[in-house]
């Protein structure tokens, strides 16, 4: 008899333990699905913020890269077999670019027309044999006004960079004007177009190469036509702190040199 009377007690209790059993068993694996279903979630998120988030800092901040800031001037001639590695895109004429910096010359013309204003590239890569036309017509200039060849060439230097020290080489320089005033004179800086690449160009990852106040560093006067594409990182920074390319190339070699 006490059997029968414990048997049923013990399958209750069995049956219950394996009833709660049962209950926090599904519980944790629920729970468990849920936590898990919210960690994959959760990642989710965070991958979709961070593509976002960097793709906005892509777009702000270009990092620099070495070609951005080849410098050409007087003491830096073109590094030789630099035209062979370049692609070019055609803007009109026999006006060329650099392929790498083009997009983002066509959205500054683009923006700058939208603006309400009628900006034209009127100078873009040039070959060293065309850069040495340019400087003996400017040297030709001085002669036929009484310059000594010694002194025209002097005078030639000042507005004309000696064949395969201009920055035109690397393609990654233009002159921009008012489509109707294309001659290039100081006096621009007072044009719609002029002054409004001035105070845009950084963000287009452009500079204004030969600014007024550097012309000792530069060794080129003043020209409110002639813009470099550096990337708009070092754009940035560079209009920001009054900079210009020599001085920023050599601060960047200070630095890694650190
Ligand atoms: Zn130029």
């Amino acid at each position: 008899m006490r059997y029968h009377r414990a048997n049923p007690a013990i399958y209750y209790i069995l049956g219950a333990a394996a009833a709660g059993f049962l209950v926090i068993y599904t519980t944790v694996a629920i729970t468990g699905k849920i936590s898990t279903f919210m960690r994959a979630r959760k990642a989710a998120e965070a991958a979709k913020t961070a593509v976002v988030s960097s793709a906005v800092e892509s777009e702000e901040e270009e990092e620099t890269e070495p070609w951005m800031l080849t410098l050409v001037n007087k003491d830096n001639k073109l590094p030789d077999g630099y035209t062979r590695k370049l692609d070019f895109v055609k803007l009109r004429g026999d006006v060329w670019v650099d392929e790498r910096m083009y997009p983002q010359l066509q959205q500054m013309m683009d923006d700058c027309r939208a603006a309400g204003y009628h900006p034209i590239v009127i100078s873009g890569y040039r070959t060293i044999a065309y850069q040495e036309k340019l400087f003996n017509t400017e040297v030709r200039k001085y002669l036929r006004e009484g310059y000594s060849q010694e002194g025209a060439v002097i005078e030639a230097e000042k507005l004309q960079a000696h064949p395969g020290y201009s920055e035109h080489h690397l393609a990654l320089a233009v002159d921009i004007l008012p489509e109707s005033n294309q001659y290039p004179t100081q006096e621009q800086e007072k044009s719609d177009e002029i002054k409004w690449l001035m105070a845009n160009c950084d963000k287009y990852g452009f500079i204004l190469r030969y600014p007024k106040d550097k012309e000792s560093v530069t060794g080129i006067f003043y020209e409110p036509w002639h813009y470099r594409y550096v990337g708009t990182k070092a754009a940035k920074y560079i209009t920001k702190h009054n900079l210009c390319l020599e001085e920023y190339v050599q601060m960047q070699a200070q630095e890694s040199s650190n």
